[in-house]
């Protein structure tokens, strides 16, 4: 189709425009928007408003800053403010389909003295290896303001956008997401209308060479197991040996739950998982990882499986345990003699098809009696959820995905992965629910951008062609004859 290629315009002005948007990104960057420190509650709405000055700027209508009332406990400051939800429109033509875009403009705390080879807040156009380096520039201020460029690069290259866009902007995805689950419920038939679509862009490439699209995530079921017993903590030369020792019980109930192959050991798990089909073995082939690729993400030789579907079904749709720490039990340095009164167990359970929930929780919390009972021990056992946040699947042959999937070949010049992710981003699956839309996972960055670490960075060509991606990924789906 001849008017699918408008873009052809909008991708030569991105590539001109590339300076300008560089300029924009270390703009947002500098203002260090850390959702965790309260003491930058400030510096976090400030850029909040940043972005909705840019917004204004771009003739998007309808900015409204969502205030989303005061932080709950545990804070320090008990009026500390949520930072608000920024929301806004570009375009209101009833012919056209509406798309949500959402992005966060909060990021992870960073620190030069962290290891950083520059400072984290100030973005450094890297010539030589062809990256933007700072904090939140792929994760996820970079993927943000793209949306915000594909509309100016539109407007330069005076190509119609082919869709009405609405923005969600959150300011506290790093720290809970506080406030957005309730946002979308109250604005699903007021702001949120008619929203035929929704693209998150804040995920990444599952290695470092070939774009994906993601159409799936697990889900996390943390627990704690509580044991105590002594009145205090005791003196192992007074009391060992003659009482009781919730540690004692607590590694033994631990011991049952998983082995070191990572075999969940509780009766049931197991049985819930969904069937493998044939077409979705088809997506796992042409996959490009290995299994160094693994040994070089965890820095060892420690997989528990050597085939790549092995390695990528285990971490997209089978269920995981891992088990995290101790709290109350004894974790420094040196030889400490003490008996812990009470300690808590905690570990968590990824989850994935067809899990449910309130099931699971009731076989773990069964599970951890039993094992607990069996030690015949005169200490007090709880088992217990903390939260759990459900998996995520879509259909990665739906109208929005096969939109991406051209948009990809048009960027890149290669079929996408199909990729799902063994972590949660648990307002996915609240965006499907709430406003019964298909959701897309187009992620800008790559499997190494170090998100969450020391020396984050966006390669310059994701970011160029992220852009471009989000842009023909929009022209594709308009045209599409489904939502
Ligand atoms: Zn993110």
């Amino acid at each position: 189709m001849s008017s699918t290629r408008a873009f052809d315009k909008v991708f030569t002005k991105i590539d001109e425009l590339k300076p300008e948007f560089i300029g924009m990104l270390s703009k947002a960057i500098a203002i260090p928007a850390v959702s965790s420190d309260e003491s930058l509650r400030p510096r976090v709405v400030e850029k909040a408003h940043f972005l909705a000055d840019h917004l204004k700027k771009l003739g998007f209508a309808d900015i409204q800053l969502k205030e989303l009332g005061t932080q709950p406990p545990p804070v320090s400051d008990p009026n500390l403010q949520l930072p608000p939800i920024v929301l806004a429109r570009y375009g209101n033509d009833p012919a056209k389909k509406n798309v949500l875009v959402y992005g966060h403009y909060d990021v992870q705390p960073a620190k030069l003295e962290d290891g950083w080879d520059s400072e984290p807040f100030e973005l450094v156009v890297d010539e030589k290896k062809q990256v933007l380096r700072a904090r939140g520039s792929s994760d996820d201020t970079g993927p943000l303001t793209g949306w915000l460029h594909v509309v100016q690069a539109h407007q330069a290259a005076g190509v119609e956008l082919p869709v009405n866009l609405i923005t969600c902007f959150e300011g506290m995805e790093e720290s809970g997401s506080l406030g957005l689950e309730e946002l979308i419920g109250a604005e699903k038939d007021k702001y949120f209308k008619g929203v035929d679509a929704v693209c998150i862009s804040d995920n990444y490439w599952l290695g470092t060479r070939k774009p994906v699209l993601t159409y799936g995530l697990r889900g996390c079921n943390y627990y704690q197991v509580t044991i105590e017993g002594p009145g205090a903590d005791l003196h192992s030369g007074m009391f060992g040996g003659i009482i009781a020792e919730p540690m004692i019980d607590l590694v033994q109930v631990m011991s049952t739950l998983v082995d070191s192959q990572g075999k969940i050991l509780i009766e049931g798990v197991d049985a819930m998982v969904a069937k493998e089909t044939e077409k979705e073995q088809e997506l796992y082939k042409t996959i490009d990882f290995s299994v160094e690729e693994l040994n070089a993400a965890s820095g060892s030789e420690t997989a528990l499986y050597t085939k790549k579907e092995d390695i990528l079904k285990h971490r997209w749709r089978y269920p995981s345990l891992s088990i995290h720490g101790v709290e109350g039990a004894f974790y420094s340095q040196g030889a400490k003699t003490v008996i812990p009164a009470k300690v808590i167990g905690k570990f968590s359970i990824r989850t994935v098809p067809d899990i449910d929930s309130e099931k699971l929780t009731q076989i773990v919390v069964d599970h951890c009696h039993a094992a607990f009972k069996k030690l015949n021990s005169p200490n007090r056992c709880k088992a217990e959820l903390i939260h759990d946040g459900n998996y995520w699947v879509s259909d990665p042959f739906n109208a929005q995905f096969q939109a991406a999937a051209k948009a990809t070949k048009d960027v890149y010049g290669v079929e996408p992965d199909y990729t799902r992710e063994g972590g949660s981003i648990p307002i996915t699956l609240t965006f499907e629910e709430q406003l019964k839309t298909s959701v897309l996972l187009l992620p800008m960055g790559r499997g190494d951008d170090g998100a969450h670490s020391i020396n984050e960075k966006l390669d310059i060509s994701n970011f160029v062609n992220g852009m471009k991606l989000m842009a023909a990924y929009l022209h594709y789906y308009a045209e599409s004859p489904e939502k």
